[in-house]
């Protein structure tokens, strides 16, 4: 009997696990398609100062896909298929594509948008084609390099240093601005902000969410500021919902605030009328 349950639990697991396989590649061949065929566009969050939250002083340029025939997929779960196959390459370059088009249709109409980050993920750097890449495509549709920062994890420098450290020196040398995102989550190693040439620490969520409340989630967000300012960065926490997180923020000297309390990520054309708001009234 015991013997019995064992194997229905296996081919249980087995049939779930199946059935995942499945779906993750049918969700690869659909992602496959919208590389072509459309469906793919940037979302844009804004982040405001802490000392000012109505002054609009950065943006994050977020992924969203629609298939006209799937439910809505997370960003978390397509990139992550994403990046299991070779599709991540070509969706990032799709990424920089989309954000230059924006950016320069927003330029050309005389608006003034903050600097845009947008992320990358951990195997972009690895081909040692990224920031020759970027550079092409900034310069079809003229975007200077002031214009961008990347966002990218501790997780990119595990293991690859020699190349990928050499793509992010060229990235800074070229004047692109460098955010390490989701600061504390991943392979965190203090020396990454003795070494990297980085302009910005961004406090992940997972932080921010405790903060008036628990007091260990408040020693990372304190002990994160302290460092940024000592290393002379830049600090943004994300994943700000409430009035008592922006408080603490505020109290402790984090720079930049983005989430909900503020702000969702917004379409395009939605950022676009407050870059226009912001300029009539500045
Ligand atoms: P991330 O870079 O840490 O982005 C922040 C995420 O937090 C976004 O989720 C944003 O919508 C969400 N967020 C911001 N404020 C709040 C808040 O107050 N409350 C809550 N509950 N959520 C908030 P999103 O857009 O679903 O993206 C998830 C992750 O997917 C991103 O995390 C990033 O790692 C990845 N991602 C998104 N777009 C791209 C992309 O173009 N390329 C790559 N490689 N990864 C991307
Ligand atoms: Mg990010
Ligand atoms: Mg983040
Ligand atoms: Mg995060």
């Amino acid at each position: 009997r015991a013997k019995g349950d064992g194997r229905n639990r296996l081919r249980l697991y087995d049939t779930a696990l199946h059935q995942q396989l499945l779906e993750d590649r049918a969700i690869e061949q659909a992602l496959r398609r919208a590389l072509t065929n459309g469906g793919l566009r940037l979302v844009y969050q804004p982040q405001f100062a802490a000392s000012d939250p109505t002054r609009l002083v950065g943006v994050e340029a977020l992924l969203r896909w629609q298939d006209p025939e799937l439910e809505t997929i997370s960003p978390e779960r397509f990139i992550s298929i994403a990046e299991r196959s070779d599709l991540i390459t070509e969706l990032g370059w799709r990424v920089q594509a989309l954000l230059c088009t924006d950016l320069q249709q927003w330029l050309t109409a005389g608006l003034e948008p903050p600097v845009i980050s947008f992320n990358v993920s951990p195997k972009a750097f690895r081909d040692g084609q990224f920031s020759s890449q970027l550079e092409e495509i900034m310069s079809q549709h003229g975007i200077l390099p002031g214009q961008l920062q990347v966002e990218f994890t501790e997780s990119t420098l595990a293991g690859h240093s020699d190349l990928v450290l050499d793509e992010i020196d060229k990235l800074h040398a070229s004047g692109i601005e460098l955010s390490i995102d989701d600061f504390g989550t991943g392979y965190s190693c203090l020396i990454n902000l003795k070494r990297l040439p980085l302009a910005e620490l961004k406090i992940d969520k997972s932080f921010v969410d405790g903060l008036g409340e628990n007091e260990h989630d408040e020693a990372i967000a304190r002990a994160t500021l302290y460092m940024a300012e000592a290393f002379g960065l830049r600090t943004v926490a994300e994943g700000v919902e409430t009035q008592q997180q922006l408080a603490w923020l505020q109290a402790h000297g984090c720079d930049r605030i983005q989430g909900f309390l503020l702000a969702r990520p917004l379409e395009a054309d939605d950022f676009r009328s407050m870059l226009q708001r912001a300029k009539r009234t500045s």
